[in-house]
């Protein structure tokens, strides 16, 4: 049976511990390895190591550090079937997802090939007699990546290329549910030239993550995972003195307005909610047309749409989703479908009893379509996290904009609209932080950054694009003047601008 361990100064490194998680098959529902859990030593050897790593890479020039960045790309560009297989297999989003996924991470990978000019720092010349003010940007140290099982290669690439391009070295803790795209990711960047220790990986669960939060060489956590998880990370990383970003859950809404093309709205519901089985956190949960009229005519479009979700095997080029990541969260989704009926939604399409024959004991589940669902609701409060649509119904604008406003979640948010009015009063005034105009996953290009507002994220600053940049470097402004320019004699007063 295939074993995870860890990745330490270029090469497998076997955990000193005997805890092990399983790792699923979800087509089949079987065991198909386990997963080494570190201890806190295993996290503070992979920690020493990368800050021994550190002051080497550090000095390497920024354009050499690019060279591995598109080296990097081209491995990844080679490897993409073995990538998207192994993600397919242990994460159980079907081949296509996987490769957009691989593409997206790509994508962080070219921006980060444009390195030198990213860490370009401002220089202003003779802002007093003979004095020159420039600043720059200089990696933190060690930083460490803790990251959730839905995206197992983008989101690590959200972090390790971006702080690795900036000359830190980098911890990955992944999910334990999908350890094996992370270590293939590490090897390869190996193989494209970054030297040893620059990128460890190590496996575990909460252990692992309490050794990296409170340990002193790590100078900043970039997290994404659940909300409750998050807030914890955030909290013990900042009191222990670290700079932390942290990425949340989220219940993302669409919001469908009168003179939509409800075509194209149906399109891209049945894309956004059941696409990857709705384990997106970009994933739209929640539909809100406008008025009664386009709430009707919604629901008629897109029930037999859910109907004929076709459901298969991660490996079945056929299916448009594949089996979700565990049968505890399966049987949580599950669970919520039944809260909903019980709270009085009208449950439109029930995909729970979907079983794939000589597949008995996969994780799957059909799309479900509820309707009549009401802000009180605790489908509509919590994420759910799987293939599950609520329809919302409002009679005005307002009421639509108030909604995904006053939700505990603000992550993305869509308006699918032909009224620019519209589009711009709701881009301006809705308090969500990414926002789409008849985009259904306004996930934002690789050059822009992601991230969500209140319980979606926690920390001021969001991932990739210029905002990476910042949250992995630290400004350092240089105040020079040169003997020629220096006065005689002692100047006791606050120096001013003379
Ligand atoms: P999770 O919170 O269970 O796990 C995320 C990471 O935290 C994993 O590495 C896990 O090992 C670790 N972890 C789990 N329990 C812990 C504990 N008690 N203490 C310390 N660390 C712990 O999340 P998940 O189920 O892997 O991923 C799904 C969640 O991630 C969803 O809520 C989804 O919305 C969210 N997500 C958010 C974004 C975003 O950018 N906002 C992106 C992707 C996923």
């Amino acid at each position: 049976m295939r074993e995870v361990h860890h990745y330490v100064s270029g090469a497998t490194s076997r955990g000193r511990t005997t805890r092990f998680a399983d790792v699923y098959n979800p087509n089949t529902g079987e065991v198909s390895g386990r997963v080494n859990l570190a201890g806190r030593d295993d996290v503070i050897a992979a920690i020493e190591d990368a800050a021994r790593a550190f002051p080497a890479w550090a000095d390497t020039p920024p354009p050499r550090r690019a060279h591995v960045m598109f080296r990097f790309r081209e491995l990844i560009r080679a490897n993409l079937d073995e990538l998207a297989h192994m993600l397919a297999s242990e994460h159980g989003k079907v081949i296509a997802d996987a490769k957009g996924e691989l593409q997206r991470g790509l994508d962080l990978v070219e921006f980060a090939c444009g390195i030198p000019h990213l860490l370009k720092g401002e220089y202003s010349e003779n802002v007093a007699a003979a004095l020159d003010v420039y600043s720059m940007r200089q990696p933190l140290g060690v930083v460490a990546g803790i990251t959730p099982f839905n995206f197992p290669a983008m989101v690590p690439m959200w972090m390790f290329v971006i702080a690795i391009a900036c000359g830190n070295t980098f911890v990955l803790k992944p999910s334990e549910k999908d350890p094996s795209v992370p270590q293939r990711l590490a090897e390869l960047m190996l193989e494209a030239g970054l030297p040893k220790g620059v990128f460890n990986v190590v496996n575990g669960d909460k252990e692992a993550v309490d050794a990296i939060l409170t340990h002193p060489l790590v100078q900043a956590v970039s997290f994404v995972g659940s909300t409750d998880i998050a807030r914890y990370v955030y909290s013990v990383g900042s009191a222990h003195g670290k700079r932390v970003q942290a990425m949340g859950g989220a219940k993302n809404h669409m919001i469908i307005m009168p003179d939509a093309d409800l075509d194209q709205v149906a399109d891209a519901l049945i894309g956004a909610g059941y696409g990857s089985a709705g384990e997106r956190c970009m994933a739209i949960s929640v539909a809100v047309p406008v008025g009664a009229e386009t709430a009707d005519a919604l629901r008629e479009r897109l029930t037999p749409r859910v109907q004929a979700l076709r459901v298969g095997l991660s490996t079945s080029s056929d299916a448009d989703f594949g089996p979700m990541i565990s049968r505890a969260h399966l049987e949580k989704v599950k669970g919520y479908v039944e809260r909903g009926i019980q709270e009085g939604a009208e449950l439109v399409v029930d995909g729970r009893k979907l079983q794939i024959p000589s597949y008995e004991d996969g994780f799957f589940m059909g799309g479900c379509l509820f309707d009549r669902v009401t802000a009180k609701m605790r489908i509509y409060q919590e994420e759910i996290f799987g293939p599950v649509l609520s329809i919302v119904r409002v009679d005005n604008f307002d009421a639509a904009l108030k909604l995904p406003s006053e939700h505990a979640y603000g992550n993305g948010v869509s308006i699918f609209t032909r009224d620019g009015d519209t589009a711009r009063e709701f881009t301006r005034r809705v308090n969500v932080g990414m926002v789409g105009v008849n985009v259904p996953i306004p996930v934002p290009v690789a050059f822009h950054s992601f991230g969500g507002w209140k319980n979606s994220a926690f920390g001021d600053t969001n991932q990739h694009g210029a905002e990476g940049v910042r949250f992995f470097t630290k400004v350092k402004t240089v105040t020079a003047r040169w003997p020629t320019g220096i006065r005689k004699g002692a100047d006791f007063f606050m120096p001013t601008l003379k």
